[in-house]
């Protein structure tokens, strides 16, 4: 499968990898939208939220997980942050292969476009 995220997970394409675990791996935005932009994504192929089942509730406990920790590394989990899931075409999903925006560091604006 010729997956851009699959290839990261394995090392086949470079990543500024900032966190992993055996479910989760988390990397840095190639084109940030805010001074902290961090995609938080699951090892597994799943293309986008709509593949999650009750099945799945803890793999995304998993990402959610991680997506505080490193909030807190990042040092915007006081100052706020906002968590952010594409799904399908009229989010603007790019990329089919589940992912959460984590993205701090500056005020933002409410409605998202
Ligand atoms: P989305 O529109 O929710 O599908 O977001 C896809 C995100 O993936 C965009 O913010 C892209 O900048 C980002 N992206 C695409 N390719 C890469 C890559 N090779 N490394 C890091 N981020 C990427
Ligand atoms: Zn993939």
């Amino acid at each position: 499968m010729d997956c851009v995220f699959c290839k990261i997970v394995k090392k086949e394409i470079k990543a500024d990898i900032i966190y992993e675990d055996d479910r989760v791996v988390a990397f840095s935005d190639i084109k940030p939208r805010a001074p902290v932009h961090v995609l938080i994504i699951p090892r597994e192929h799943k293309e986008t939220l709509d593949d999650m089942y009750a099945h799945t509730n803890d793999l995304m406990g998993a990402m959610f997980t991680a997506v505080r920790r490193i909030a807190s590394e990042k040092k915007v989990d006081r100052s706020g942050y906002r968590v952010v899931i594409n799904c399908g075409r009229d989010a603007g999903q790019e990329v089919s292969h589940l992912h959460v925006h984590l993205l701090g560091g500056r005020a933002m604006a409410w409605p998202p476009g």
